[in-house]
């Protein structure tokens, strides 16, 4: 038996007597947030004993909490766990954001404070970038950080902070010099989410929930020792991120159960009706094939861009191809959703519609954020054009 053989058979035994019926198909996925409760104590336990194996972060080097996993092991593993419908068991931006940005340019000493709490979910982080006048023209950010001793001063404000009132930690980009050209002002820093100087007001969405609020800044504190990357050189740092959180890989693993309630296709086959197993309706059964065939090319070919990379990590700019493909099926999802329930797709509240119908009506409202947050489709496509496809400016 080949090693990869073996590690196939070690991980399916090690899967089933440890992965809790209650982390397995639909349900809650912990995030590490501090602030939120979890429901059924079997994913703190799913959690507890994933994060032991390091395989919260299955390719992560050992040292710094991860599982050590080379891509062959890793892809075994994720195929494994998809076979027993086994939740992931830590999903934040910990894990998909500013773990693998301190990994590649974080110093010995913030990647040992850091990566270990992150690999074992304590706490979830936010991401502090858009403000008030600097969205897709990012690099126009003012909240301020100044030096003062061992610590950076902040004042300002951030905006569309999603989950800041839940969350632990915050990364953010801060000027750090108004007197250079913009790009070259901005520092890249990691501080606690439970100071005095920081508020957050919530900002409620189409849909009615709110995902995400304002940020402000008065006098608030990051340490110096976490200011990653140097002095002013914040912008490559905060790009790189933006490829992690953009390259959607985090869903491979996220997609090893259907964390969707309900599939597309039980659906269609619900509200049409069927006839010999498929959908009757001609004309929804070609949208929901054309939909189920886009969203299998693109899972299949961010794992070959896994499977090809030496690590198992992030490409580069070619991200954002999967950001905006990802985006467009996330919204697709949601109107085929939508369409397929007929009028029932449109019930707002009463009695006349179910719990999932009025749930898959805010998920529809809420679907139109996906070609927004991370830098809107317009952006990706821009960075496609110039960086991937070398058109010129
Ligand atoms: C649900 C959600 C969650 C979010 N979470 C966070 C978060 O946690 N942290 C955070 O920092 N931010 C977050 N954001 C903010 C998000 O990153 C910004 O909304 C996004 O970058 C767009 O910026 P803007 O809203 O200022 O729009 P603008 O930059 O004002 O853009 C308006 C429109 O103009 C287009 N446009 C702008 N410039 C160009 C150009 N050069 N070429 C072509 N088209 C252009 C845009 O595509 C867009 O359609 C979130 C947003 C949403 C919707």
């Amino acid at each position: 038996m080949s090693d990869l053989e073996q590690f196939r058979t070690d991980t399916r035994k090690w899967l089933a007597a440890n992965c809790p019926p209650g982390a397995r198909g639909p349900g809650q996925v912990a995030n590490g947030s501090s602030k939120i409760k979890i429901r059924d104590p079997d994913v703190t336990l799913w959690l507890d004993r994933m994060a032991e194996k390091g395989w919260t972060v299955p390719t992560w080097p050992r040292e710094y909490g991860g599982g050590g996993l080379s891509t062959a092991e890793y892809v075994v593993l994720l195929e494994e766990m998809r076979a027993i419908g086994a939740r992931p068991p830590l999903v934040n931006r910990g894990t998909s954001m500013v773990g693998p940005t301190l990994l590649e340019v974080g110093s010995e000493d913030q990647k040992k404070r850091h990566l270990p709490a992150i690999a074992r979910g304590e706490g979830e982080w936010c991401q502090g970038y858009s403000e008030p006048g600097a969205g897709s023209d990012l690099a126009s950010l003012r909240t301020s950080a100044v030096l003062d001793g061992d610590h950076f001063v902040i004042n300002g404000q951030k905006t569309w902070t999603s989950d800041a009132d839940t969350s632990d930690w915050m990364f953010m980009l801060v000027r750090s010099d108004p007197d250079v050209p913009k790009h070259e002002g901005i520092s890249f820093l990691l501080l606690t989410m439970d100071q005095p100087g920081i508020s957050t007001t919530p900002i409620e969405m189409i849909s009615g929930g709110s995902p995400f609020s304002e940020t402000f800044f008065d006098n608030a504190f990051a340490d110096k020792d976490d200011l990653i990357g140097g002095l002013n050189q914040g912008w490559s740092v905060g790009k790189r991120l933006l490829q992690h959180e953009r390259s959607g890989m985090e869903s491979l693993i996220s997609g090893s159960a259907g964390t969707r309630p309900v599939g597309l296709v039980d659906t269609a086959r619900g509200f049409l009706g069927e006839v010999d197993g498929r959908i009757a309706d001609d004309l929804a059964r070609d949208d929901v094939l054309q939909y189920e065939m886009h969203m299998r090319a693109l899972q299949l070919t961010q794992r070959r861009s896994v499977e090809e990379s030496s690590d198992g990590r992030t490409p580069g700019p070619a991200t954002s191809i999967f950001k905006t493909v990802g985006t467009d099926l996330e919204k697709r999802y949601a109107e085929l959703m939508t369409s397929l329930r007929g009028t029932q797709g449109y019930g707002w509240e009463g009695d006349s519609f179910s719990d999932e119908e009025l749930a898959a009506t805010r998920r529809f409202l809420q679907s139109r954020a996906a070609s927004i947050y991370s830098g809107s489709n317009e952006i990706q496509r821009n960075i496609i054009a110039k960086r991937v496809l070398g058109l010129p400016d």
